[in-house]
């Protein structure tokens, strides 16, 4: 008899394009058919068929503390008996901006929207009003949502699929993106040096999530300051994943680099729908109505939304140690899947920072997005296939990183090596 996913996902196919409402949940670049998810808690998904899987994809980041941790829970109930959305100003939303200011040294002021990709297309509009100038740069492998001038040589989901240039991204929005190469300095110099007066910003995931987890080099992301200063441009930090993933005030909490503005999502909703873009009050203060530069949302700063966040930003204040004890799970983890790889002779990469994590299957380093494309994505597939046959959910493409969660303890993660020691062996059949 087939499985109750299976049925659902062929009812999904004939009213949702592909059948899904995120392109890469499809398995497409995996093969087999996704699994619908009935129900989460703590370290583990249910789905629809009863079976559990330990969550390693984490709603793709935001659940830092492990499924419906309690606090955020009680704080949504909460919410939800006072109402849950009134197109006016609620208490929550300077809270949670208060929060977020004091917590992100670099922020001095912070506009809430519904989504990263939000967040991302009103930072570029803003940088562009503020600098008066039109282009942008980014780098290739970087994914920064699905607003049209990202979507020029874009990881994640883009690179799965293999269309990098959208059909329907006009032309002359595309020749306002140029692209760099991530870990390499002088290609970003070549552009600025070949387009000295028109770059607007650069933006980029300081540690990048999206072609699989790269991460930079040191002095990389120092140089890309520097040369933004020397042209005038802004420096933008993605951190909607890495934003209170790294550290409590993100990537950038971990260096002494505070850019001009930042990009926030995934965990700052707890799980809720929320994005936010932030930086120096003398930028942020040319958004409407403080400023000329138009943005809005019907639902933006949602009653809901703000509490599931500020509870989650709460739960990081009171747990610094979070970060610390996810490392060390992120580095267990990593050492024993290298030991894997040695002791079965097979042709991988891991790279680990805190609580991201990417298998790659292919001989290299892979610090950019030409590295992380030389990965064997037919041996990623078999490899994800058995995980989720011996109960491990990771996220189904290879060009994504991992999630760990404080929900994880000793036992999960050694269920994890111990599956991942079949995987591995299966890609070798
Ligand atoms: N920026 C980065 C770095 C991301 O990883 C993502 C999503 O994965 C986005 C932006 C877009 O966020 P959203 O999917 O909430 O629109």
């Amino acid at each position: 008899m087939g499985s109750l996913s299976a049925s659902y996902f062929e009812r999904a196919q004939e009213v949702i394009p592909g059948g899904v409402n995120s392109p890469v949940r499809a398995f497409k670049s995996v093969g087999g058919s996704p699994l619908f998810i009935q129900s989460a808690k703590g370290a583990y998904l249910k789905d629809v068929d009863g079976k559990e899987y330990i969550d390693l994809i984490g709603s793709w980041g935001p659940m830092l503390f492990g499924q419906a941790h309690p606090s955020i829970e009680n704080a949504v109930r909460d919410a939800l008996s006072k109402g849950f959305s009134f197109g006016a100003p609620s208490y929550n939303e300077v809270l949670i901006a208060e929060k977020i200011v004091s917590m992100i040294p670099s922020i001095e002021k912070v506009r809430l929207v519904n989504s990263g990709t939000e967040a991302t297309m009103a930072a570029i509009r803003l940088a562009r009003a503020y600098t008066k100038r039109d282009k942008i740069i980014k780098f290739e492998g970087c994914y920064h949502g699905h607003g049209d001038s990202f979507l020029i040589a874009a990881g994640s989901g883009v690179a799965t699929l293999g269309t990098p240039d959208s059909p329907g991204v006009t032309v002359s929005t595309a020749k306002d993106t140029l692209t760099a190469v991530y870990n390499d300095l002088s290609s970003l110099r070549n552009l600025f040096e070949a387009n000295p007066t028109d770059i607007s910003a650069v933006i980029l995931e300081p540690v990048v999530g999206n072609m699989g987890l790269v991460i930079p080099e040191p002095g990389f992301i120092e140089g890309i300051q520097q040369l933004c200063k020397t042209y005038g441009s802004l420096l933008i930090f993605d951190e909607v994943m890495t934003g209170f993933r790294l550290s409590s005030s993100g990537y950038q909490g971990l260096t002494n680099i505070q850019p001009d503005l930042t990009t926030l999502g995934k965990i700052i909703g707890g799980g809720l729908p929320v994005g936010a873009y932030g930086g120096k009050a003398e930028i942020m203060n040319m958004i409407a109505p403080a400023g000329p530069v138009y943005q809005a949302g019907t639902l933006s700063g949602n009653p809901l939304a703000t509490s599931a966040g500020l509870a989650m930003l709460n739960l990081i204040s009171e747990h610094p140690e979070v970060y610390d004890a996810l490392n060390q799970k992120g580095k267990a983890l990593a050492e024993g899947i290298r030991q894997q790889l040695s002791e079965l002779q097979i042709d991988g990469f891991v790279n680990q920072i805190g609580s991201m994590f990417t298998l790659f299957f292919t001989n290299k380093a892979v610090k950019n997005f030409s590295d992380a494309k030389t990965s064997d994505t037919a041996k990623f597939g078999i490899y994800f296939r058995e995980m989720l046959n011996q109960g491990v959910y990771l996220p189904p493409s290879q060009f994504e990183s991992w999630f760990l969660s404080a929900a994880l303890d000793e036992a999960h993660i050694d269920h994890i090596l111990k599956a991942s020691r079949i995987a591995l062996e299966k890609t070798l059949m």
